[in-house]
């Protein structure tokens, strides 16, 4: 799976103009395995506009609850609202507003009981990586976030490292590879029924190195950041998918 995390950009004047870019490049049922999380306030213009497409349109966040939780989206408003899937626990949410592993997992609870797909993102810092403690701290955001629970088999982990988010640094494909296939066995162990997930790598990815990333076979897609804001280079990115996938 391929999906664009816009993070707190877009705008309802160029949300229309990427669509329609993106739209001139693909047919509108060449959006399998493709999705969109833009910002709360864009969900809906962009589930409108690409409406006759297969394209997923998924939140970067949702709550565990609703009610008095001024600010938040519940995940039942979501799920309401048409949302397939939800990025969860990504770094910026951890580090910017303080998230926590426990937090994380009751939402990832309430996401699966709304019968919204979860999107876990995990990653080591640059620290953890010199200190060579990656797959240390891997497992236990992993079994922080999903021991115990009933997975459904659309469970997607994104492997985000923290340094190679938005840095231009990312590590080899064969590197990402074998962090992969260790979260594979780790969740499959970890969760009530052991479910493998997809994992998809995020950190960086352009139209320059995707190619790299998805000829490993543990490699199910990306997470993109910076690179999906331009509908082109996003295009590129999902055509490299197909090509290397034959999806
Ligand atoms: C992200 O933050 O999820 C991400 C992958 O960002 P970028 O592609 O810009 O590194």
């Amino acid at each position: 799976m391929i999906i664009a995390n816009w993070k707190a950009n877009g705008g309802f004047t160029s949300n229309i103009a990427w669509h329609k870019e993106l739209t001139q490049i693909f047919s509108n049922d060449e959006f399998l395995d493709i999705g969109i999380a833009p910002s709360h306030i864009h969900f809906t213009q962009i589930q409108k506009i690409f409406e006759d497409s297969n394209l997923e349109v998924g939140l970067q966040d949702i709550d565990f609850s609703g009610g008095a939780r001024t600010g938040s989206i519940s995940a039942s408003m979501a799920s309401d609202a048409g949302c397939t899937f939800s990025l969860l626990g990504h770094s910026e949410r951890r580090h910017l507003f303080n998230e926590d592993d426990a937090l994380i997992k009751t939402k990832i609870k309430a996401a699966l009981s709304n019968g919204i797909k979860p999107i876990l993102c995990i990653g080591e810092s640059e620290e953890c990586l010199k200190a060579r403690k990656t797959r240390d701290f891997l497992k236990n955001q992993l079994i922080s976030a999903l021991s115990g629970i009933e997975l459904i088999d659309k469970v997607v982990i994104a492997y985000e490292p923290i340094w190679a988010i938005g840095t231009g640094n990312t590590p080899t494909p064969k590197d990402i590879n074998s962090i992969h296939e260790f979260i594979k066995d780790v969740v499959q162990s970890s969760s009530a029924n052991n479910i493998e997930p997809k994992v998809i790598y995020g950190g960086s990815v352009s139209h320059e190195n995707a190619e790299g990333f998805f000829g490993e076979i543990n490699i199910d897609g990306a997470l993109i950041g910076g690179a999906s804001l331009k509908a082109n280079s996003f295009a590129d990115i999902v055509k490299i998918y197909r090509k290397v996938k034959r999806k």
